[in-house]
């Protein structure tokens, strides 16, 4: 039988290497650390090594789908299927960047919220039974829903289908570039509407895989504020501290009673939002 296999999306550098750097060490298979640039990416497995752990490598770029299908043949052909799929990848711009509000909400929700999905689209169809999904969303996804308005918030609380989750993430990109989302109730974060979109994703994945037979859970979370790249290093974790909730669901017990499904999770714990 194939040994199983974990896949973390971004993994090259921030949380999602912390997250590889502990999957290396908790589980029980073969740990792919991930990256769109595969000189990144290998200098990252390197540094893994050096401390005597033995993660593997792929390229993977979210926003590219042939890289996708290249890594979901791969992994279907060499390990029959995936057991773990951990969407970390995720971009944020800076509170000084000078780009128009409208293209920060394109360029975001593209890579956070679409390019997350198409992902979850072509891989999920190889998760083996009892797969875990995890999602890395983040807490000001709770902050920008308690700061839209009621409208948008009943508009997440109904969507009933990926496909209206896009269309949510759609009316939100265009309405920032005619610059009105305002006026029609959106928080003012590129970066926060696009986390709200990948927690609304996870709780109607949760759904469809209640359905399938394969007994998949799919959680997402935030990693708390994290010293990265992102956080331009003003974080307050280590990135091993960071790794810690994205771990928790990846790993847990799925005997456990509080195993969530479908939830958003922070320091181990559900969040309702
Ligand atoms: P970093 O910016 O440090 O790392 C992001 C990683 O994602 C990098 O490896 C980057 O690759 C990769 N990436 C970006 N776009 C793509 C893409 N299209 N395909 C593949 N990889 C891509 O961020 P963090 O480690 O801080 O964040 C990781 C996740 O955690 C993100 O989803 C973020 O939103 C979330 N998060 C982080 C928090 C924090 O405090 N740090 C708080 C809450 C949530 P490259 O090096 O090539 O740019």
């Amino acid at each position: 039988m194939s040994s199983k296999v974990a896949i973390v999306t971004g993994s090259n550098k921030g949380v999602g290497f912390g997250i590889v750097r502990g999957l290396c060490k908790k589980f029980d298979g073969d740990v792919y650390l991930t990256a769109r640039n595969q000189q990144r990416g290998e200098a990252a497995v390197e540094l893994l090594k050096k401390e005597g752990l033995s993660p593997k490598f792929h390229v993977l770029d979210i926003d590219n789908e042939e890289t996708i299908m290249k890594i979901r043949d791969f992994l279907k052909e060499k390990y029959g299927g995936l057991d773990l799929l951990v969407n970390n990848a995720g971009i944020a711009y800076k509170g000084n960047a000078t780009e128009p509000f409208g293209e920060q909400a394109e360029v975001t929700c593209k890579t956070n919220v679409y390019s997350t999905i198409r992902a979850c689209e072509i891989l999920f169809p190889i998760l083996k039974p009892k797969a875990r999904v995890v999602h890395l969303s983040s807490l000001v996804c709770l902050m920008s829903f308690s700061k839209s308005k009621p409208n948008i918030q009943s508009s997440f609380r109904n969507a009933k289908t990926i496909d209206d989750v896009k269309k949510l993430i759609s009316d939100f990109v265009e309405a920032a570039k005619s610059g009105n989302h305002l006026e029609k109730g959106w928080p003012n974060t590129a970066y926060g509407v696009s986390k709200m979109g990948v927690s609304a994703i996870t709780h109607i994945q949760q759904k469809e895989f209640d359905k399938d037979g394969r007994h998949i859970i799919v959680n997402s979370c935030c990693p708390g504020y994290v010293d990265t790249d992102m956080t331009s290093h003003k974080g307050v974790k280590t990135i091993d501290e960071g790794a810690q909730t994205p771990l928790w669901l990846s790993l847990m017990d799925e005997n456990s009673q509080v195993y969530p499904r479908g939830e958003f999770c922070q320091e181990m714990r559900i969040s309702k939002w």
